[in-house]
């Protein structure tokens, strides 16, 4: 069992194996005095981090990413133990992470501001750093996202304070010790473990704080953007969503349905690009059907840290009731696959057909592995059904017909959509949602950028 206990004054808590429920760890939580004290300490390693040579900034990132490399194993088994992740996606995982800081490490060298021509002289425009950020991060992919807040607000020269969920602090405490041993300054990139309520909440109400990069629920964005307005802090917001795969009948139905649990089991659905609304063009339903059940019921649940398992448990057991709240008893089910018995918080993949279209099933994120399917006639009742949330965050459309795949893609308001495809998440590109599925973009060529205030300097040159 892993010790990480603080000694500080605020208590220390029991980290679980999602998979045995068995305590794996201990681990402080901080106080509000002791998140103080860390942002202090980030406050004064900021002065000489943004004013490091690019390059050397980008070499200590580079540094980073080697020995997150150098360590992958390690912190695939944490999130294996720790999240319930199947190995396999741990691996791919923990390879990202260490994608995304050097990714991230292309960006110092990179952050040219303009010069614009006016009048009378010269106007230049910098990228400056904003100082302390906070980012706080989720249970569902704690590595991965950590690195996305982590990676670019470095390199754009802020110093970070990163508290991850209180499930699954143990990969984002080995981040930071790797950040250390990789020859990053103390004080620039600290990981403080607590509660949302004090830890999380404290990056919102403190003024050296400049930036808080939120992934979560969309209930706990919202309080934190009305928090963040107090001080007219900076803020991105990474949310929930309700995402719909949309598969039309000239599309490869047969590869559509046996891909369509990839788009919202993975991770045991507690993915916020979770396909979770399966919508099917009404003269093929019945033909989806037959090829979806048998893939549900084929997909191997158990123990994550075997190499054949594809589905996980859920990350705890109060979670698990709130997935089963979502399958009534009168709920028609059309396709369910196997748990293993014992300990753990096992969920079976789930398909619910037909549905009511008010039922919370429909209208909710269930972050769990249950998906509806919802039969439309065409392409304006499927933008109609698909847009028919307060989400918008991914999505997935399956046709062969190019001009429809755009036409679609346009006409779905969601940050990110895939067609023929179930991707979301690549480094290259922008990640984030539209409606209350957040605001703001993280990743792609510009994720420092937002880690940034342009600044305007207007040099006269006529005497
Ligand atoms: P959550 O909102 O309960 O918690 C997220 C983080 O916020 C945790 O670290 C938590 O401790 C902290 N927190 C909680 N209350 C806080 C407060 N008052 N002040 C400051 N911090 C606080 O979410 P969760 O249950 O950990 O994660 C699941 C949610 O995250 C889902 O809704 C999912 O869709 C969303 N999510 C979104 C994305 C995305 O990129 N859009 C990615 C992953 C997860």
């Amino acid at each position: 069992m892993l010790d990480v206990a603080g000694g500080g004054e605020g208590s220390d808590v029991a980290v679980r194996n999602p998979a045995t429920s068995e305590v794996v760890a201990t681990v402080h939580a901080a106080s509000e005095r002791e998140v103080d004290e860390a942002v202090a300490r980030a406050a004064r390693a900021s002065g000489s981090w943004r004013e490091m040579a690019p390059g050397d900034r980008a070499r200590l990132l580079r540094r980073f990413a080697d020995a997150v490399d150098g360590h992958r194993e390690e912190l695939a088994q944490l999130e294996v133990a720790n999240a319930g992740h199947v190995v396999g996606n741990a691996r791919a995982e923990a390879e990202h992470v260490r994608d995304v800081l050097e990714f991230s490490s292309g960006f110092p060298e990179r952050l040219s501001g303009r010069q614009i021509p006016v009048g009378g002289g010269v106007s230049l425009t910098f990228h400056e750093p904003l100082g302390v950020v906070g980012v706080i991060v989720p249970w569902n992919f704690p590595m991965v996202i950590a690195s996305w807040g982590v990676g670019p607000a470095l390199a754009a020269g802020n110093t970070v304070v990163l508290k991850p969920a209180e499930l699954t602090p143990l990969s984002a405490l080995r981040l930071g010790e790797l950040a250390l041993e990789a020859g990053l300054p103390e004080g620039v990139l600290q990981v403080v473990t607590g509660s949302g309520a004090v830890v999380g909440w404290r990056f919102v109400t403190h003024p050296a704080v400049r930036k808080v990069c939120f992934t979560g629920s969309t209930e706990v964005g919202r309080k934190i953007m009305a928090g963040c307005a107090e001080q007219v802090k900076r803020v991105t917001l990474e949310l929930g969503g309700k995402s719909a795969n949309i598969v039309f009948a000239d599309a490869d139905v047969a590869r559509a349905a046996e891909e369509a649990p990839v788009g919202v089991f993975d991770n045991a659905g507690q993915d916020c690009c979770a396909r979770s609304r399966i919508l099917v063009q009404r003269t093929v339903y019945e033909r989806f059907m037959e090829k979806l059940g048998p893939a549900v019921e084929r997909i191997r649940v158990g123990d994550p840290g075997d190499e054949d398992t594809q589905m996980g448990p859920l990350i705890s057991e109060s979670h698990r009731r709130a997935v089963a709240s979502f399958v009534s008893p009168d709920q028609a089910v059309a396709a369910r696959g196997r748990v293993p018995e014992g300990p753990g918080y096992w969920f079976p993949p789930t398909v619910l057909a037909p549905v009511d279209p008010s039922s919370r099933a429909v209208t909710e994120e269930i972050f769990g592995p249950v998906a509806v399917v919802i039969p439309f006639d065409d392409e304006a009742e499927a933008v109609r059904v698909a847009n028919d949330t307060p989400y918008g965050l991914s999505g997935s459309i399956w046709t062969r017909d190019v001009g429809r795949a755009l036409r679609m893609a346009r006409a779905v308001q969601t940050g990110n959509l895939s067609v023929n495809s179930h991707s979301s998440v690549r480094y290259w590109t922008p990640f984030g949602g539209t409606k209350q599925s957040g605001i703001g973009r993280e990743l792609g060529p510009d994720a420092a950028v937002p880690f940034t205030e342009e600044k305007t300097v207007f040099i006269a040159t006529d005497g």
